[in-house]
């Protein structure tokens, strides 16, 4: 697409004059020949242009004129300056850096938070509006987890490498499921790993994957996918009498340096999480 130019005539002329997005087919006309958007022409008896009769007709050349168009980013006034056929522009926008997202705690607690703002802006919100423990770490920590049961779900938000994480435990089905998250794009989300070590020098059980973003995991459920499986059972000799299991966790970029040795682990820091049932 490189040298083509958006042709802000034809752009204007694609506006539908009820709900002013971008026409596309079908594109359909009132008896004196305005177009209006196929969505909006079933809502409406009369042409909002004339007050004459809409008609099935449809506008075949515009709508030629509309598949071969280039359009903005819907996040050009945020700063967008990507340019797409009708076909790719609503691909973009997953993937915009201008787009506007609800903020991650939203989607991983059971807390309520209404702000929305740019990928790049959520760290800096999550700093500033949540009391959620964020640990400043090399890579390597301990999480204990605390009141071990099924049917929870146990996330901790935590910044590593300048990146925000999400570390989720899940409790709901039959194992525990274990998965990191990247606050990030789909791109640069591949870049990281992470592993879990449960139990001692002696006996453990480890697992390694690499992280995924955020925005590619529907976590309506909690049936998380693409994670370290660990059966549940299998782990209750490691939970402590009062309930807590110890993880050792690293997250990395491109490799892992492996765990720590059993003397050093002691000297890593540790955040406790809460787990929270489901609704
Ligand atoms: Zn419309
Ligand atoms: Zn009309
Ligand atoms: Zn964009
Ligand atoms: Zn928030």
């Amino acid at each position: 697409m490189s040298g083509r130019q958006i042709d802000w005539r034809l752009l204007e002329e694609l506006e539908c004059p009820v709900c002013l997005e971008y026409m596309a087919s079908p594109i359909k006309m009132c008896e004196n020949g305005h177009n209006i958007c196929g969505y909006c022409k079933e809502r409406l008896t009369k042409c909002p242009t004339c007050r004459g009769k809409i008609t099935n007709v449809r506008n075949i050349s515009l709508e030629i004129l509309a598949a071969t168009a280039l359009y903005p980013c819907k996040n050009r006034e945020g700063g967008c300056e990507e340019t797409f056929t009708v076909y790719d522009r609503n691909k973009h926008l997953s993937v915009c850096m201008y787009q506007s997202r609800e903020c991650p705690v939203n989607i991983i607690s059971d807390v309520d938070c209404s702000w929305t703002g740019t990928l790049s802006d959520i760290p800096v919100h999550v700093r500033a509006e949540h009391d959620i423990e964020i640990v400043y770490v090399p890579g390597h920590f301990n999480v204990n987890l605390l009141d071990l049961v099924r049917g929870r779900v146990y996330t901790q938000l935590v910044l590593v490498l300048g990146e925000l994480f999400c570390l989720i435990w899940s409790t709901v089905y039959q194992d525990i499921d274990f998965t990191v998250l990247h606050v990030g794009l789909k791109e640069d989300s591949e870049a990281f790993k992470y592993g879990i070590k449960i139990g001692n020098t002696e006996e453990y059980i480890t697992g390694t994957r690499k992280c995924h973003s955020y925005l590619d995991v529907d976590l309506s459920d909690w049936s998380i996918r693409k994670c370290v499986t660990i059966n549940f059972d299998n782990i209750l000799e490691f939970v402590s009498e009062s309930g807590c299991l110890s993880c050792e966790i690293e997250i990395g970029r491109e490799k892992l340096d492996g765990f720590v040795l059993e003397e050093l682990r002691e000297h890593l820091p540790v955040v406790s999480v809460v787990g929270f049932e489901l609704d």
